[in-house]
């Protein structure tokens, strides 16, 4: 009845609006600030904001008003607005804006839903010990997650790098780290949602009701929902963690190493690393970066000194967990996994810190970046799952040839299981049991070094294109139909009857470009 009121009352008051000659835009933002219990702003700095995300590449400044929801309802209302409303206009959740290319912006007419700044209404992660699994905000911070569910001795599974991330915004795409190999992506760790569709309903829904919902929105870019709820799972968290790098000159080893490691998952956890990642060091600058600080200043490390092979290093990096009482055993543990490896001797450097200063590390390199001006720069990031079977042309025609010695940011790259991934969700992944993650995590300082790092993006693309190499881009961006329906490959046209089922009126997350790829 609530419902039937609130929609009968905007479209009366709109009527009044538009009869007493206001502009279409002042009608919806009138109408947007009676009905909302959060708030409502069409401040200029505040839409230029919504518009401007972490990639500073794009900034189309279409947005006629941010919203602050004060629950899901709000988003609802919002959403129900826009679909019931005579002209057309976008909505788009916005988590943290740490998106490269505009996708959490309209880039067209429309609201922008601010899920990351949660208005008084919104409650903190509730945890649930017994039944171990959390349920948070959709524009809950991972950071705000850990902290709070540490309290209860307990902690997610999965993680990514960067704990300043929503959780609507990477349960939109998958949320990878080093523990994907193991557990999953974050999106292979969820219960259950409460998602506004396309239509402004609120669904709960999970692997037994609104299944097909659950899948959807799972890596679905924001498309078919948003999420307002999630529930985690959980488990004991350890208290400190051991953590290891090693460097290898020979390509080849490395990736056996690390196919190795990740061939362990399942294995009991003394059996095997929590965590395994790797990144590729094709200039000596990179040992000072950002992600580099591990190593001693006072035993600074060469490229030179190692006869690396075709002027690339790689670095294995591998974590254990562990609790005070087990450190002896850890030790142990830790000795007979590095045995199996064949690393270059003198290379390994290992470091012991808190769980949870583990899990913020990149966040202490942001305040590093933030303090000189780093932080806040155009970031033309380029994200690849590369199948196992065609990593080493890659690494020839990529590393050891496109990038020259140059790279303005860190390369990681890592394997994981796709069987780990659930087939049902919207994610897509290459069509091989074991595939890598190579991030080029660039920051480019000046026009010149960001059109440089642009095109030398494009001549990656064009590489892998030609080689046939068969990647798939993680955190995607594509600006035509075409090159969408051949990321999607086989799950196109269920995305499409999803869309259609979930988000008729192409309302949603319209800075993804799927469904307005012209914009
Ligand atoms: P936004 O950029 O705000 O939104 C991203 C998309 O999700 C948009 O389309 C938006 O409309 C949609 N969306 C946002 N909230 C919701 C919601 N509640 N419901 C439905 N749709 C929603 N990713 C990894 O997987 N692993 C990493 O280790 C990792 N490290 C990173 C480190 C840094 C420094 C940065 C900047 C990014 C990193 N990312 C990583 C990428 C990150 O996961 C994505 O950019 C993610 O989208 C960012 O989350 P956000 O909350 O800022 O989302």
């Amino acid at each position: 009845i609530k419902n039937v009121v609130t929609i009968l009352l905007t479209f009366t008051i709109c009527r009044i609006i538009v009869s007493e000659g206001l502009t279409v835009d002042q009608t919806l933002t009138e109408i947007l600030h009676i009905g909302l219990e959060g708030e409502v702003s069409t401040e200029a700095a505040k839409l230029e904001a919504a518009s401007l995300d972490f990639g500073r590449l794009s900034s189309k400044g279409e947005t006629i008003a941010v919203v602050r929801p004060a629950s899901a309802n709000d988003v609802a209302r919002v959403v129900k607005a826009a679909y019931k409303w005579q002209q057309y206009f976008a909505v788009s959740a916005r988590g943290h804006g740490h998106s490269i290319n505009g996708q959490a912006d309209t880039r067209m007419k429309g609201v922008v839903i601010e899920m990351g700044k949660g208005g008084v209404g919104i409650k903190g992660p509730l945890v649930w010990e017994k039944e171990m699994y959390v349920d948070v905000w959709g524009g809950e911070l991972w950071i705000h997650v850990l902290k709070a569910t540490l309290e209860y001795g307990l902690a997610p599974m999965s993680w990514t790098d960067y704990l300043y991330l929503s959780v609507g915004g990477t349960l939109s795409n998958g949320g990878i780290s080093g523990q994907t190999f193991n557990h999953g992506p974050q999106i292979s760790n969820v219960f259950e949602l409460d998602v506004v569709t396309g239509k402004g309903e609120v669904l709960t829904c999970s692997e037994d009701r609104n299944s097909d919902l659950f899948h959807s929105v799972l890596g679905g870019l924001g498309q078919f929902g948003i999420i307002t709820r999630a529930r985690i799972a959980l488990q004991p968290a350890p208290q400190r963690v051991r953590w290891i790098r090693a460097l290898y000159s020979n390509f080849s080893t490395f990736c056996k190493d690390q196919e190795f490691l990740i061939s362990l998952h399942g294995k009991p956890a003394s059996q095997r690393f929590d965590y395994v990642e790797g990144f590729v060091i094709v200039d000596e600058g990179l040992i000072n970066n950002w992600r580099s600080s591990f190593f001693s200043p006072s035993n600074p490390v060469k490229i030179s000194s190692l006869n690396a092979d075709g002027g690339v290093l790689y670095c294995l990096e591998v974590t254990k967990n562990y609790h005070q009482g087990n450190a002896d055993s850890v030790d142990e543990e830790i000795q007979a996994l590095l045995k199996k490896l064949d690393f270059i001797d003198t290379s390994v450097f290992t470091t012991d810190v808190p769980y949870v200063d583990f899990l913020d590390r990149v966040h202490k390199a942001e305040l590093k970046l933030r303090s000189k001006g780093l932080w806040d720069v155009p970031h033309p990031w380029l994200n690849l799952f590369v199948p196992k079977s065609r990593i080493e042309d890659f690494d020839k025609g990529v590393f050891k040839g496109i990038l020259g010695n140059k790279t303005s940011g860190p390369i990681l790259i890592y394997p994981m299981n796709k069987n780990k991934w659930d087939h049902r969700s919207s994610a897509v992944t290459p069509d091989e049991e074991v595939f890598y993650l190579v991030a080029f995590l660039r920051s480019a300082l000046d026009a010149e070094t960001l059109e440089h790092l642009t095109n030398q993006n494009r001549q990656i693309l064009g590489f892998c294109h030609d080689s046939k190499i068969g990647v798939k881009q993680y955190l995607p961006h594509y600006t035509t139909m075409q090159e969408w329906m051949d990321h999607f490959g086989d799950k196109w046209t269920q995305f499409n009857a999803m869309k259609m089922q979930f988000d008729p009126q192409r309302i949603l997350a319209t800075g993804q470009r799927i469904f307005h790829f012209e914009v």
